[in-house]
């Protein structure tokens, strides 16, 4: 079977979700060849083979990750123009969609971007306008580049022994024009990572203040959730702004997603509407988000979030 790249996505060693979604998505379609790029390659080698890499391409030079994107594609460019391989997945992060694009115009190849799932061909499903229209596209040129949205397949083992090819390429200058001078590790809380939660819990200008988000903030963690919020929300500084949902905000595709006092609009929609199954408490039985929803509760939420909490609590 043809070789598709996996751009393997991880912070110091530490792999993200994502990268087993991208591996059990490239198994259905090939042999998943992962790409490992820096340091911390020992500690993470196992998780790769739990999720099927066949193969996995080590460039663990520092150097690297010592400039912003540009030595990734350089490298994937490189393992193009050697393997000719059928596709090459990254994740459609911040990063992933500045790599697949950089890429597409060093190897004259399209992109597809924000993919939300894959037919033969590799023509990828696109979900836009709010959830009201899917489209599908396929790249037409060259080897197709396609960033898969976080949470839009399940993650699936399945283990194998992957052979190990060291690797590596000599940067240009252009390659080195912009060095990583800092790196300043986020401070993590108990909580999962918004993009990468299997449930998200959201708040919106219904919240009515910072202090009130203490209960998105309970049940959430009922749930084992990463807590969302609306831009109503966060520009008025009841939460930060790096949890914002949304068009402006983070992209998120959770199994479950709950919005709380959120009205649904098509901003805020734009970052959630592709989560599996969605739950809206909201005290207007009009509020646009009840268009979306697999299950609404018209209610007050001051009344009916404590009361999920407490319930979900007791069946723990
Ligand atoms: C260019 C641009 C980009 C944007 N990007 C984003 C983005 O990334 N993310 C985003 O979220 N928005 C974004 N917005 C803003 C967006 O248009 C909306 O203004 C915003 O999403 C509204 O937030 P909200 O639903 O919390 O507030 P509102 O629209 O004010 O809705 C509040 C809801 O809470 C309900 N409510 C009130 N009290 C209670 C209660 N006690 N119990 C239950 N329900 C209650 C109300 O019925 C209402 O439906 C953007 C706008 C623009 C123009």
């Amino acid at each position: 079977m043809a070789e598709i790249l996996v751009l393997v996505d991880h912070v110091d060693g530490e792999v993200k979700k994502v990268t087993f979604e991208l591996l059990t998505l490239a198994r259905a379609y090939g042999d998943a060849a992962a790409v490992w790029v820096g340091p911390g390659y020992e500690g993470a080698k196992d998780k790769l083979a739990e999720y099927g890499a066949s193969k996995v391409y080590v460039a663990a030079d520092e150097e690297l990750t010592s400039y912003v994107v540009a030595p990734k594609v350089e490298l994937l460019a490189q393992l193009v123009a050697d393997g000719s391989p059928a596709a090459v997945f990254v994740a459609a992060t911040g990063e992933g969609k500045e790599i697949a694009g950089r890429l597409a115009v060093r190897i004259e190849s399209g992109v597809l971007t924000d993919v939300v799932g894959l037919a033969e061909g590799f023509v990828g499903e696109h979900s836009i306008f709010g959830g009201a229209i899917v489209t599908h596209a396929k790249v037409s040129k060259g080897t197709p580049i396609i960033a898969v949205r976080p949470n839009s397949v399940a993650p699936e083992a399945s283990p194998s022994t992957p052979e190990e090819e060291q690797v590596s390429v000599t940067l240009s200058d252009a390659a080195k024009g912009a060095r990583v001078v800092e790196k300043v590790v986020q401070e993590k809380g108990e909580r999962p990572e918004l993009t990468e939660a299997a449930i998200v819990v959201s708040g919106g200008r219904g919240v009515g203040g910072a202090d009130n988000f203490k209960l998105i903030e309970e049940l959430a963690d009922s749930l084992g959730a990463a807590v969302g919020a609306s831009r109503a929300a966060t520009d008025a500084g009841w939460y930060p702004h790096t949890f914002q949902v949304g068009q402006t905000g983070k992209t998120v595709s959770p199994q479950l997603y709950i919005a709380v006092g959120i009205s649904g609009a098509i901003q805020h929609r734009a970052g959630m509407q592709t989560s599996k199954t969605i739950v809206a408490i909201n005290k207007d039985s009009e509020a646009p988000i009840f268009e979306l929803v697999d299950f609404g509760v018209v209610g007050d939420l001051f009344q009916v979030a404590p009361q999920l909490t407490e319930e979900i609590n007791k069946r723990r």
